[in-house]
C-alpha cells in the first residue's frame, strides 16, 4: 500500500488554510508550555466560544439541552468539554482525547543551593528524556509558587527577550576525552542536570564607616533569594510547594526553506489538544454529543488526579447527564460503553537517518497525513489497547467519505522498544477507541518537528470523526 504525500492533494485554497491553522497552532504552543498554562489558554479560548463552567451550572441547577456547550477543569492541570448533540447521551458520545503534559525538568522541593560560586536549581526529569539534549541550550522556568497562605504567585522567566535564561553546563570537548567513551544513558546523569541560576555574589554595603564590604555565606544563593523575594515575594522554604518546570526557551518555528514544519517544544502531544480543540470548537450540530478531554499525567503512565487514570472524567461525564436529565448508574454505564473515541498522540515518524530503527512500510511519514495506530505498547503489544478490526473499518469508511488522508503505523521495529497512551483506560469502559494523532520527528527532544500539512489533516479528520462516527 502507498502513502499520499498530503501536499500533493492540497488546493491553493486549502493551502492558506492549512498556514493560518499552523500559525494558530504556533500561538497556542507558545501560550501553554506546561499543562497549566495549556489549560488557562483553552479556558480563555473556549469561554469565547459560548462554553460555560458545568460547576456553575451545578450550582445554579441549569439543566443542559442539545447544542448547549460546558467545560470542567481538573486541579488546573485537565478539562474536558462537551456539546450536548441530539439523541440522549446513553446512546454513546464521540469523543477527541489528548495530553497536555510534556517531558521536561521539574524542580526538586529544595532545589537551591550554592557551589563555587553558582547558584543551582536540583531538577529532577519528567518523563522520558535523552538527558544529554538538555545540557547548553536556552531554558526557561515556568509554573507557580503556592505561599503557605494559599496565595499563588504564577512564574514565566525566559520567554520574552529580555528576560533572561537559564541552562545546564556541559564540559568542553577539549577534556572530554573520557566523557565521550562513556554510554549515551551516562554521559549526562540525572543528577548532573541542575540549573546554573546565578553567578554574582550579594554584598552588604556598610552601615556606618569604617566598616567593610561583607559577604554572606553562599552569597550567590543569597544574591538568588534576595531576588525571588524582590521580585515575587517568595522565600526559600516555598520551593516546598512549588511545581516549577524546566523547558526549552523561545517560540514555536516554522522550519525549512518551504516553510513546511514546525519545530518547537511540547507537540507531544499539544499538537493533539490543539487539534482536537480546534475540531470541537468547529463542529456544527451534532447527533451524538461531542466531547473532548485534555489531560495531564500521561507521560508518567497516567496517574494522579489529574491523569487519565484518575475517576475525574466519569465523574464529570455523571454531572453532565444529571442535568440532561437522564442519570443513572445504568445510563452513565451505557454512554461509556457506547462512545468511540480517537485517542490522539503523536506518532514516531520515518526518520532517513535512523532508518534501521523503523519498519518502513509500517511507520508514519512526515506530511502522509493523519496517523492511524491500532495499536502501541512495547513488544508483543503489552500494554497497548489494540483497537477492532470492525471500529478500524468504520473510521476508514469515514475519512475516505470526507477525503481525510491518513496512514497506518506502528512506532519502530517490533523489538526496539515502544510507548503507551490513555487509549488503554477508555477502552477499560468497553468503548471503541483507537489511536490516531501527528506524526513527530525526534519525539521528546526539546525541540521536536511536526508537518503543517498533518496538522490541518488530523484537524479534518477530528471534524469528520466528531459529525459521523457512530458505531
Ligand atoms: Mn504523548
Ligand atoms: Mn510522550
Amino acid at each position: 500500500m502507498e502513502k499520499k504525500n498530503t501536499w500533493e492533494t492540497y488546493s491553493a485554497k486549502q493551502i492558506k488554510s492549512c498556514d493560518k491553522l499552523a500559525k494558530e497552532y504556533r500561538q497556542f504552543l507558545d501560550n501553554g508550555k506546561t499543562e497549566r498554562e495549556c489549560n488557562d489558554t483553552i479556558v480563555n479560548t473556549i469561554e469565547k466560544e459560548g462554553y460555560r463552567q458545568l460547576q456553575e451550572c451545578i450550582e445554579k441547577g441549569i439543566a443542559l439541552k442539545q447544542g448547549d456547550k460546558v467545560y470542567s477543569v481538573w486541579m488546573n492541570k485537565s478539562i474536558v468539554m462537551f456539546q450536548i448533540g441530539e439523541e440522549p447521551i446513553s446512546e454513546g458520545m464521540n469523543i477527541l482525547g489528548a495530553h497536555i503534559d510534556s517531558p521536561r525538568l521539574d524542580v526538586k522541593q529544595n532545589p537551591l543551593y550554592e557551589d563555587n560560586g553558582f547558584a543551582y536549581f536540583d531538577t529532577h526529569y519528567y518523563g522520558g528524556v535523552k538527558k544529554y539534549q538538555w545540557v547548553t541550550i536556552p531554558l526557561a522556568i515556568h509554573g507557580v509558587v503556592v505561599r503557605k497562605d494559599g496565595t499563588t504567585v504564577e512564574i514565566n522567566i525566559g520567554e520574552n527577550a529580555d528576560d533572561p535564561v537559564f541552562f545546564i553546563s556541559d564540559l568542553l570537548i577539549h577534556l572530554a576525552q573520557e566523557q565521550l567513551e562513556k554510554k549515551a544513558v551516562k554521559v549526562i546523569e540525572g543528577e548532573a542536570l541542575d540549573l546554573i541560576v546565578g553567578n554574582k555574589p550579594l554584598i552588604f554595603k556598610p552601615d556606618k564607616d569604617g566598616d567593610k564590604d561583607s559577604k554572606a555565606k553562599d552569597a550567590v544563593k543569597s544574591g538568588v533569594l534576595d531576588i525571588l523575594k524582590e521580585q515575587y515575594e517568595i522565600e526559600e522554604e516555598d520551593f516546598i510547594s512549588a511545581e516549577l518546570e524546566i523547558v526549552p526557551a523561545g517560540c514555536a518555528r516554522e522550519a525549512g526553506f518551504d516553510r513546511s514544519m514546525i519545530l518547537a517544544y511540547g507537540q507531544d502531544d499539544r499538537v493533539c489538544a490543539f487539534t482536537s480543540l480546534r475540531a470541537m470548537l468547529d463542529i456544527g450540530e451534532i447527533k451524538r454529543t461531542a466531547c473532548c478531554i485534555l489531560v495531564d499525567k500521561e507521560e508518567i503512565g497516567s496517574v494522579g488526579a489529574t491523569g487519565m487514570q484518575s475517576r475525574f472524567f466519569e465523574n464529570t461525564v455523571a454531572e453532565v447527564m444529571n442535568l440532561c436529565g437522564e442519570y443513572t448508574e445504568l445510563n452513565l454505564r451505557r454512554a461509556l460503553s457506547r462512545s468511540c473515541m480517537l485517542s490522539s498522540d503523536v506518532s514516531s515518524a520515518y526518520d532517513p537517518s535512523y532508518a534501521g530503527s523503523f519498519d518502513r512500510k509500517n511507520v508514519a511519514y512526515l506530511g502522509c497525513g493523519m496517523v492511524l495506530n491500532k495499536f502501541t505498547g512495547s513488544r508483543g503489544k503489552s500494554g497497548s489497547n489494540d483497537a477492532n478490526a470492525e471500529y478500524l473499518a468504520h473510521i476508514r469508511q469515514i475519512f475516505d467519505k470526507k477525503k481525510i488522508n491518513f496512514q497506518t503505523a506502528e512506532l519502530g521495529k517490533v523489538d526496539l522498544g515502544g510507548g503507551g497512551t490513555i487509549a488503554y483506560i477508555l477502552a477499560l469502559y468497553g468503548m471503541n477507541v483507537i489511536d490516531s494523532g501527528v506524526a513527530v520527528l525526534n519525539m521528546h527532544a526539546p525541540w521536536e518537528a511536526t508537518s503543517k500539512a498533518d496538522v490541518y489533516e488530523v484537524y479534518r479528520g477530528y471534524m469528520a470523526f466528531m459529525e459521523e462516527a457512530s458505531l
